[in-house]
């Protein structure tokens, strides 16, 4: 048997992702559907800064993420401007702000996050 071993970042990812699908009512931004939904991260999630911040994904649906996405960049900033005006600014802030990399206190935040959410859920 093979015995998982915890992996913080890894948990950490996942309970992100979890968030951003709730706060988005599980549903893609773009188009509405609520198949096959990833969380995307604005700014990667190789800038640590903005790797678990709410502020920094979006709940797409693969076509969304993979097709329209990638092959029409700039549609998509143009969309992303129009939609939530003022966030790349705010996440171009946040960037540069002390990152925090204590995985405990940041399961506690995304756990505790992600209650909020689902006790509003119907
Ligand atoms: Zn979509």
């Amino acid at each position: 048997m093979r015995i998982k071993k915890y992996n913080p970042i890894k948990y950490c990812d996942d309970l992100w992702a979890e968030w951003v699908k709730l706060r988005d009512g599980k549903k893609c931004v773009k188009c509405g559907t609520e198949f096959e939904l990833h969380s995307h991260h604005i700014i990667k999630r190789g800038v640590w800064n903005l790797r678990y911040d709410i502020d920094n994904g979006l709940t797409l649906c693969f076509y969304d993420h993979f097709h329209w996405l990638r092959q029409n960049p700039m549609d998509y900033i143009k969309w992303l401007n129009d939609k939530y005006p003022g966030l790349l600014d705010k996440l171009e802030l946040k960037r540069y702000e002390k990152a925090r990399h204590d995985y405990t206190l940041l399961v506690i935040c995304l756990e505790s996050e992600i209650r909020k959410l689902k006790r509003r859920q119907p």
